[in-house]
């Protein structure tokens, strides 16, 4: 890509940034058409660095140790182009360490934005009409670790109390975030969308250590019950990881009944793909390709399934849809629960939300009566 970049602009200034940048700046300094390299850090003054630089000396690195960085590097948003849902980034880092992963080397430790600083990037979002807010970050569940006495709670209260915005998501959390404590503290808002993404990985307990995530499967199983108690409507959407190393076909069975048994409403499949770099990617038991592809069609098969089952589960009933984009005089948005709803209308309905009744499911989506 680099070097197509320099073909279609051989006057441009090249730039390589992000976590492949930061890991491993001598490869990258090996590519002759690069010209900076920029890390996970100091990409708020990318256009200083580009300004300073002078295309004739060659290559030139401004990779940092991340590992040592502790401040959260300013990136504000005020507008994207998907015009109903921002990404408003709360932190950056993760420092736990599972052992496929390469982000803790690449991004570095844990830093969160404060919170004023995030209270006012979601004042602009909510002025430039952004109705639905996503809280985004490496490890969103450790907001706040690094600062004190607030944590992802405070974030939540904060945003809601914004007039203009509507909805508030999380993109990913941890199981051991939901407590009884946390569930009760989401009840009192009712823009917190009944959508969790929870990763899993395996839901197998010799898996799950291997990989080092700090959760058993009975643990997760907790929180999703917790979870439907509380929202019996809720969407649990989550990522599982097939043919990591030394994941036996008992282990794999394992965590595809126990996938089945949450009903999870859709499953990200990921064959294991070692990352140089990380301890997985040195354990000797790796799992051929062919198993891999094997087993992601398997788990994709269950995932699907899954799906449905949750979509039919609501034909003849009322969603409230925020509607996002339209095709042909179809419009369609998504509920609460993640759900995708298709929907037919004269009037445009685009950033609007409606509370409508389904009649029907088409593939992946649910669609409801013309509005
Ligand atoms: S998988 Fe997630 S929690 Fe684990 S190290 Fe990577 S970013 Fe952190």
């Amino acid at each position: 890509m680099i070097r197509r970049a320099k073909k279609h602009n051989p006057e441009a200034i090249l730039v390589a940034c992000g976590c492949y940048a930061q890991v491993a700046p001598e490869e990258v300094s090996k590519i002759e058409e690069v010209n900076l390299i920029i890390g996970t850090k100091d990409r708020a003054n990318i256009v200083n660095i580009v300004e300073n630089y002078s295309a004739s000396k060659g290559t030139e690195s401004c990779v940092s140790d991340i590992m040592l960085e502790r401040e959260f590097e300013e990136l504000t948003v005020e507008s994207l182009s998907d015009r109903q849902r921002a990404y408003l980034k709360i932190q950056e880092g993760c420092d736990r360490f599972c052992t496929y992963c390469i982000i803790p080397f690449a991004r570095g430790p844990v830093r969160s934005r404060s919170i004023q600083s995030i209270a006012e990037e979601a004042q602009r979002l909510s002025e430039n009409g952004y109705k639905e807010i996503v809280l985004a970050g490496i490890h969103v569940a450790s907001y706040g670790k690094d600062l004190g006495d607030i944590n992802l709670v405070s974030v939540l209260k904060k945003i809601h109390e914004i007039d203009g915005i509507k909805r508030i998501r999380f993109s990913s959390v941890e199981p051991t975030v939901i407590t009884n404590d946390f569930i009760n503290a989401l009840k009192a808002m009712p823009k917190v969308c009944e959508h969790f993404h929870l990763s899993l990985q395996s839901g197998c307990d010799n898996t799950l250590k291997r990989m080092n995530r700090r959760y058993t499967a009975a643990e997760y199983e907790n929180a999703v019950n917790l979870l439907r108690e509380n929202f019996p409507d809720v969407g649990i959407t989550t990522d599982i990881i097939v043919g990591f190393p030394g994941e036996t076909d008992e282990d794999f069975k394992e965590s595809m009944a126990f996938a089945k048994r949450m009903k999870l409403s859709k499953i990200h499949v990921f064959p294991y793909s070692p990352k140089v770099g990380t301890k997985a990617a040195l354990f000797k038991d790796q799992i051929p390709e062919k198993i891999k592809h094997e087993r992601a069609a398997l788990m994709g098969e269950t995932g699907e399934k899954l799906q449905i089952d949750f979509l039919k589960g609501f034909i003849g009933r009322e969603l409230e849809v925020l509607y996002e984009e339209e095709k042909d005089g179809v419009f369609s948005g998504h509920a609460s629960n993640y759900i995708n709803v298709r929907t037919k209308s004269r009037k445009n309905i685009i950033n609007e939300i409606f509370k409508v009744k389904i009649k029907d499911i088409d593939s992946f989506s649910l669609i409801s009566e013309e509005i």
